[in-house]
């Protein structure tokens, strides 16, 4: 039988929230809809931040209530990112089912990102996870900058190892380790995930990549060989890197999807309709996006 990987869908948050064009609410429930008839099972579709910071998220509540009526998408699993508290209380109301919490290995990078250290930014968690433990929800943490940042540069991954232990003893349930600007290296992440597999359980860690510099599948294909299973990926390459201007964005799942089938692994997901789903997308959507495979499949 062929190895299962688990894709997670982050077109509508990550992906989105790196667009300058918006979606209404209608639009990106139309994109749930395509991608779950794909045969996406896990998905992230919204975060309850401020609108002030992150206007392309404001209408979260609107889409995550509606999405979580819709009886067809029972065996789909929904998550949404909260960054503190208040977030989580608006999850709550919205009886969203699993939610993600954000950090980074960088303090640079939290304090232009999230104005606080990495510290300050557990701190803030803390009440997050304790709301979700009393109401039985799943948490997911996401681990920015793992391999480099913009401001401090290179990182050493003893200091990535031990973030990410902190979010396991916090009680997130898988971690998925981000290249947050898509610039680390086969090699380099060859290094660091046989680090992360060697301390923590494989099933505990995710992996996320960007494709600014076109090295993403070729990373992708080195967490395999180490027994990664679960990688996230942005439909169509929605998002784009704050760092680098006309960057590609988070690599396309219907590229990563591609490859994996290829390879002879599988992921539960249709190709034909993943491709379908990326070409209505890019209809909708002003700029080009990076997805390789929808551009040359009829
Ligand atoms: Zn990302």
């Amino acid at each position: 039988m062929a190895k299962q990987i688990r894709i997670v869908e982050v077109g509508l948050r990550d992906g989105l929230q790196n667009e300058k064009q918006e979606l209404s609410v209608a639009q990106k429930v139309m994109l749930v809809d395509k991608l779950v008839r794909s045969g996406s099972r896990f998905m992230e579709i919204g975060a309850f931040v401020s609108p002030k910071w992150v206007p392309q998220m404001a209408d979260t509540e609107a889409v995550v209530k509606e999405v979580l009526a819709n009886k067809n998408y029972k065996t789909v699993e929904f998550s949404a990112l909260v960054p503190n508290e208040v977030g989580m209380q608006k999850a709550l109301l919205c009886k969203a089912p699993e939610v993600s919490v954000f950090t980074a290995v960088s303090d640079t990078f939290t304090e232009k990102n999230i104005n606080c250290s990495v510290d300050e930014s557990f701190k803030r968690f803390e009440p997050v996870l304790k709301l979700a433990k009393k109401n039985k929800i799943k948490v997911r943490g996401y681990l920015s900058t793992a391999f480099v940042c913009p401001y401090e540069g290179l990182i050493d991954p003893k200091k990535t190892l031990k973030v990410c232990e902190r979010l396991l003893e916090l009680g997130v349930y898988e971690v998925s380790v981000a290249d947050t600007i898509g610039v680390a290296n086969p090699k380099q992440v060859e290094t660091l995930v046989k680090k992360l597999t060697t301390k923590f359980p494989k099933k505990k860690i995710a992996m996320h990549f960007h494709d600014t510099r076109g090295m993403a599948l070729a990373n992708i294909v080195k967490c395999l060989e180490q027994g990664i299973t679960t990688f996230d990926a942005s439909i169509g390459g929605l998002g784009g890197c704050p760092y680098a201007k006309g960057a590609a964005g988070n690599v396309a799942t219907e590229d990563v999807v591609n490859m994996l089938h290829e390879m002879g692994y599988s992921t539960g997901i249709d190709l034909n309709d993943l491709v379908k789903t990326a070409k209505w997308l890019q209809s909708i959507f002003t700029r080009s996006l990076s997805s390789k495979l929808s551009k040359i499949i009829d």
